[in-house]
């Protein structure tokens, strides 16, 4: 069973690896963005390990929904109410339970994934962080490491594709052979979840 602990050590892992990789996720962002994305979720993710330890919430469900307040409270880019949504709504979908499994935490990550779906419009193809999350949930019934598999395939994926949706669709044609920052930061979201797990 998942508890409180798994679910800090998720943020906490995920903050560290965005700290390790801020100034590539910037670097992709570059040439198909305005060059932030790394900087951002730095920002955010800081915001969150800090929150998490002043408050100490004490179930799985309250974790995520302080953790998504503050990624929309703190992140500028459009990333930050796209990410803090994922967050909120899977936090929601878990309800008050002190332990869940790994299949109710694909079920709750579902219902976020399809939050962010409807807030942000986009649709897998889109060249988005859906082509991560998506293919990442999918694969949670199998294992951790089968859904950070999937969603780094589904981060790669993303470099053929012409963006439809956020600012790197302005660049139309110009999009495609770039991969995209923001499936490539979920892709990491989805990899702290094995080494919450210990695996
Ligand atoms: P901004 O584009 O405002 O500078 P970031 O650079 O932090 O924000 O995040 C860009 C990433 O956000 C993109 O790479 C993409 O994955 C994601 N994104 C942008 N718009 C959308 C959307 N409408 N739906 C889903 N994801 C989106
Ligand atoms: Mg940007
Ligand atoms: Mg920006």
């Amino acid at each position: 069973m998942l508890d409180a602990d798994f679910f800090r050590r998720w943020m906490t892992a995920t903050a560290a690896s965005v700290d390790r990789e801020a100034e590539r996720l910037t670097a992709l962002d570059s040439p198909i963005g305005d060059a932030d994305h790394g900087s951002n979720l730095q920002r955010g993710f800081t915001a969150v390990t800090a929150a998490l330890e002043k408050e100490t919430p004490s179930t799985p469900g309250a974790i995520l929904i302080l953790a998504g307040r503050q990624l929309i409270s703190t992140v500028g880019g459009a990333s930050g109410p796209l990410y803090g949504t994922l967050l909120r709504r899977t936090g929601k979908a878990l309800g008050d339970a002190a332990e869940v499994d790994r299949a109710q935490l694909a079920e709750a990550l579902r219902a976020g994934v399809d939050a962010v779906m409807t807030l942000g419009g986009a649709a897998p193809g889109d060249k988005t962080m859906i082509d991560a999350l998506v293919p990442g949930v999918d694969a949670l019934g199998v294992s951790f490491g089968a859904a950070r598999d999937a969603a780094e395939q589904g981060a790669l994926a993303t470099t053929p594709l012409q963006a439809r949706k956020g600012r790197a669709s302005y660049l139309g044609e110009r999009s495609i052979g770039h991969q995209d920052p923001g499936a490539t930061s979920s892709a990491l979201l989805v990899a702290g979840l094995v080494e919450a797990a210990g695996e």
